[in-house]
């Protein structure tokens, strides 16, 4: 079985259980963090209180403020930050790259907001755009994931549609749309074709050898390319519909090298759609 996620209590109570050795200063308030971090995992809260305490006594406080701790928070989502001089035109590809994801990500229907766009490289990533989503979620719908597809896409895409090449920065998105769309293919009965069973084993289910008829593997495998060809289509369309709005935000990107939320979606003309914004 699959661990889900704590919700927003049981993230706020994780919190606290890593903070209790930790001096907090009167201003913080455990419940902002626990808000803001839907999906993460026990094992990453506890590397945030570390990191938030880390980043305290690297600037010489004896107490843990709030400000460390949305630092942290930035650290841990987006890898640390690296110095690394990069040529333009390198420059100027990734900042079309995370334009796309971003772009894609707003106005994909549902899809969980754009926090933030980055092409100072972090971690491994020569820039990094961060949704996340505004409450828990426990399942996902069909339209949900294909936006997820879709958006994961929109990297390669926008390169594709602005330079006409692919290049090696895209590693990392084919991975998670390959695990996304073996998920809606194999375990969660989303093709007509394959069926509603669960045809691929789980992690778990892996150590035992269980797995589908070399037959199954086949029509798995040509329904994965199915969808996940059609979604690159679709992001191809919609960035080559959406050119103008492209070319604002990696221009923005290229001035300002981070973008905020709300600046992210002024800059791209997009309606943040605020419906399901928790209060
Ligand atoms: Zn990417």
């Amino acid at each position: 079985m699959q661990v889900s996620p704590p919700d927003r209590g049981g993230r706020e109570a994780i919190l606290r259980i890593h903070t209790r050795q930790i001096p907090l200063a009167g201003d913080v308030d455990l419940a902002q963090p626990a808000k803001t971090t839907p999906g993460m995992t026990g094992a990453e809260l506890a590397n945030l209180a570390n990191e938030a305490a880390l980043l305290a006594v690297k600037r010489g406080q004896d107490e843990v403020t709030q400000a460390d701790l949305s630092d942290a928070l930035e650290k841990v989502q987006l890898g640390a930050e690296r110095a690394l001089v990069m040529p333009l035109e390198e420059r100027r590809r990734t900042a079309y790259h995370e334009s796309g994801h971003a772009l894609l990500g707003m106005l994909q229907p549902g899809a969980d907001p754009v926090r933030k766009i980055t092409i100072v490289p972090r971690g491994r990533a020569l820039g990094v755009t961060l949704s996340t989503p505004d409450a828990d979620k426990y399942a996902y719908t069909e339209e949900y994931l294909r936006g997820r597809i879709i958006g994961a896409l929109g990297g390669m895409a926008a390169e594709q549609v602005v330079f006409g090449v692919v290049t090696t920065g895209a590693e990392n998105d084919l991975e998670q749309v390959t695990n996304i769309a073996r998920g809606m293919v194999a375990r969660w009965g989303m093709s007509e074709r394959v069926g509603r069973l669960s045809a691929l084993p789980n992690d778990a289910q892996q150590a035992y050898g269980l797995a589908a008829a070399p037959q199954t593997l086949d029509v798995i495998d040509g329904e994965m390319r199915r969808i996940v060809d059609d979604c690159y289509e679709e992001a191809c369309r919609k960035l080559t519909d959406h050119r103008g709005q492209l070319d604002a935000l990696a221009e923005a990107l290229l001035e300002r090298e981070t973008l905020e939320e709300a600046d992210a979606y002024r800059i791209a003309g997009v309606t943040r759609l605020t419906k399901d914004i928790e209060a």
